[in-house]
C-alpha cells in the first residue's frame, strides 16, 4: 500500500474524546504534523504515544509541505492533528491536504471531536442546514459588515468567538439581526465549566454582562437562522396579524405578514380570515 496522510481529530476537552482509532494510527505513523508541538506532547503522553512530532502551524506549514511531501512520496505515513479537534476546521492543515491530494497521496480522515457540531448538537436549533463561519473579523465594523451580509440566511449559523470578544460579538449580531433572535451559547464543551444554553440575542447580552465566567474559557455561537414560513411560530403568525387587523384590512395584513416573513400570503389571508370570524 502507498502512503497515507491521516487528518486525526483529537479532544477538544475531555480527554476520554480521543477515539480508540486516532490512538492507534498515531502509534502507527513514523511522524505526527501538529499546530504546536508542546501541546500535542501532552496529549500523546497521556497515551502512550511515543511517535515523533514536527511543528507544521500557519506560519510554516508552506515550508514544511514539501518535507512532508517528500515523506510520504517515500512511503512513510503521517498524520496531522492540531491543538484540538479536527485539523482545518478554523485550524491548520488544509494546504497540506491540498498538497497531497495534488501528488496523489491518500488522504484519510479519522473523525472525533468538533466544537461546532458538538455544539449544534445540544443547542436545539435547526441542524438540517447550517452554514459555519468560523471567526468573525476582530474589527466591530468588518465584522457588522459580515454580519449584515449572512443577516437573510435561513440556514443555522455557527460562530467560533474568543472569550474576550464575546460581549461586544453578541451585541453587533444584536444589532444586526435583531433581539429576539435564536442564539445557542455552548462554552467549555466536555470541561468541568460547561455550559450549554438557548436563548435570544437580547437575553445572552444580558446573561454575558450579569455573569463574567461566561466571558471566559471557549465558546460557539450558534445562530437560529432568519425566519421563514417554516419556522415562524403559528403564535407568532396569530400576534402579528392581530395587532395589523386592528388597523387594516385582512387583505392588507396578510400582505404585510407575507413581505416581512416570507410565508405564503395565501396562508397569511386564510388565517387573518380565520381570526376575524372568531372575533365576529
Ligand atoms: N479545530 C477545532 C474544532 O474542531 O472545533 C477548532 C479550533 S479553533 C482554533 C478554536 C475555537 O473552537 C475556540 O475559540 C472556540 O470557539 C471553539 N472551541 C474549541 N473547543 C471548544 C470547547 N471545548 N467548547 C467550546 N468551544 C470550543
Amino acid at each position: 500500500m502507498s502512503a497515507q496522510l491521516f487528518v486525526v481529530a483529537t479532544p477538544i476537552g475531555h480527554l476520554d474524546d480521543m477515539t480508540f482509532r486516532a490512538i492507534e494510527v498515531l502509534k502507527s505513523v513514523s511522524l505526527i504534523a501538529a499546530e504546536d508541538t508542546r501541546q500535542s506532547a501532552q496529549l500523546l503522553k497521556h497515551f502512550n504515544i511515543e511517535t515523533p512530532l514536527t511543528a507544521c502551524h500557519d506560519h510554516n506549514e508552506a515550508n514544511r509541505i514539501h518535507q512532508l511531501i517528500e515523506k510520504l512520496k517515500n512511503g512513510e505515513n503521517l498524520a496531522l492533528i492540531s491543538d484540538a479537534g479536527t485539523p482545518l476546521i478554523s485550524d491548520p492543515g488544509f494546504k497540506l491536504v491540498r498538497a497531497a491530494q495534488e501528488h496523489g497521496i491518500r488522504v484519510t480522515p479519522v473523525p472525533g471531536a468538533c466544537a461546532a457540531i458538538a455544539a449544534l448538537s445540544a443547542v436545539g436549533l435547526p441542524s438540517d442546514r447550517f452554514s459555519f463561519e468560523g471567526f468573525l473579523p476582530s474589527k466591530s465594523s468588518q465584522r457588522l459588515s459580515q454580519l449584515e451580509k449572512l443577516k437573510d440566511e435561513t440556514q443555522t449559523l455557527i460562530f467560533y468567538e474568543a472569550p474576550h470578544r464575546i460581549l461586544e460579538c453578541v451585541k453587533d449580531m444584536q444589532a444586526v439581526f435583531g433581539a429576539d433572535r435564536a442564539v445557542g451559547f455552548a462554552r467549555e464543551i466536555t470541561k468541568t465549566f460547561e455550559t450549554i444554553k438557548k436563548m435570544t440575542l437580547s437575553e445572552l447580552v444580558k446573561f454575558i454582562e450579569q455573569d463574567h465566567n461566561q466571558q471566559k474559557g471557549e465558546i460557539v455561537l450558534v445562530v437560529g437562522g432568519a425566519t421563514t414560513e417554516k419556522d415562524l411560530s403559528q403564535a407568532k403568525l396569530d400576534e402579528w396579524l392581530q395587532r395589523l387587523l386592528q388597523d387594516v384590512s385582512v387583505k392588507a395584513a396578510a400582505q404585510i405578514v407575507a413581505d416581512l416573513t416570507g410565508i405564503k400570503k395565501k396562508i397569511a389571508y386564510q388565517r387573518a380570515l380565520e381570526l376575524t370570524q372568531s372575533q365576529d
